[in-house]
């Protein structure tokens, strides 16, 4: 391990860094944005590829080595597949990966793939053409699904779906889309509904929780069984399904954070550096790439964010105070 390694005062190794290209969408996930208006950052102070670039460098001399792009919509961003080959050409990177809500991959899937992408999350609540509309507020499915298959016929693996759990709203979609992920060979990741939307919906009762999910699904498939040697280090607990065939995974950061084994760092569309999705202080880099300052300078900045980590979020306490930006604006 380099003697610069990003290790904060709790002794977590931060070894991935999850980019967000912007904060614009081309839909309205009630659990992220506002129906409208949607005030979006000026382009002018949104980091251009070569900061991003430049940052990245600096950050895979810290360390890091896990890259995820993501927004907002990261494929509204003009040219990503530019940004994905000068990320996927930078010597350290192990992992690249992108984060999306998959309607406009249907065109830029090839493209993507071409400058050297090839593991992709693609965001999907329900195959239910109206709920999708009472979640995203758009009638989108159909690019969703077309974008999903696009990317099986280009050969991206592994290929995983991030569908958000709602209380009361997303049961019905728990069991569809796990036939769907074992149909096509997608691992299907239940996401807990996390207090970042941006009109203060969440409620603690409106988390449809891990093991809430797991009993729905056994009373399909029977009992799942846990993974048995997952990546400590990775966010999503596991399982499989007991007949073998395919398997899904929970991000359950309200019922069971993982914020000990955290290994993460974030840098948002217009240049802030956060140590936790639930951060309360950022760290402004893009005033630091855009005065001259110096490569050290710039890793100095990032272990200082990284030294200055805490221990974890505390959703469920009456301490946790959700942070100002909702989450597309920082970059889920
Ligand atoms: N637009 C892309 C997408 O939807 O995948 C990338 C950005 S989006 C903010 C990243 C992920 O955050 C989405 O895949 C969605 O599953 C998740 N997400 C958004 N709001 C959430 C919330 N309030 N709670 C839990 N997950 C959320
Ligand atoms: Fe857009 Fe993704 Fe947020 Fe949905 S979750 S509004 S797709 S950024």
């Amino acid at each position: 391990m380099s003697a610069e390694a990003l290790i904060d005062t709790f002794g977590r190794l931060h070894d991935n860094l999850r980019i967000s290209v912007t904060d614009r969408c081309n839909i309205r996930c009630f659990f992220c944005m506002p129906e409208h208006p949607v005030e979006f950052v000026p382009r002018a102070e949104i980091l251009g590829f070569e900061e991003i670039e430049r940052f990245v460098r600096i950050a895979v001399g810290l360390g890091v080595r896990k890259l995820r792009v993501t927004g907002g919509e990261p494929l509204l961003r003009k040219d990503l597949p530019v940004l994905i080959g000068k990320l996927s050409r930078i010597e350290g990177v192990t992992d690249l990966a992108l984060t999306t809500n998959g309607l406009l991959l249907a065109e830029l899937a090839r493209p993507l793939y071409e400058a050297g992408l090839r593991r992709i999350n693609i965001h999907l609540d329900t195959l239910d053409r109206q709920r999708f509309l009472e979640i995203t507020r758009r009638d989108e499915l159909h690019r969703v699904l077309a974008g999903i298959d696009a990317c099986l016929r280009i050969g991206y693996r592994p290929i995983k779906i991030n569908a958000v759990a709602v209380k009361g709203l997303t049961e019905p979609d728990i069991v569809p889309l796990a036939h769907f992920g074992r149909r096509h060979g997608l691992e299907v990741r239940y996401i807990e509904f996390m207090p970042l939307d941006a009109q203060g919906l969440w409620r603690p009762d409106r988390v449809l929780t891990a093991d809430q999910i797991l009993e729905i699904l056994g009373r399909e498939f029977g009992p799942l069984v846990p993974v048995p040697d997952g990546d400590p280090r990775a966010p999503a607990a596991e399982y499989l399904f007991a007949d073998g065939v395919g398997k899904i995974g929970f991000i359950g950061s309200v019922s069971r954070p993982f914020c000990l084994k955290c290994n993460r760092i974030r840098l948002t569309a217009d240049g802030k550096l956060r140590y936790c999705l639930f951060a309360l202080e950022e760290t402004d880099v893009k005033g630091l790439l855009r005065s001259g300052a110096s490569d050290e300078t710039i890793a100095a900045t990032i272990r200082a964010t990284v030294r200055a980590k805490w221990l974890g979020h505390e959703i469920s306490s009456s301490r946790f105070v959700a942070p100002p930006r909702p989450m597309y604006a920082i970059g889920g």
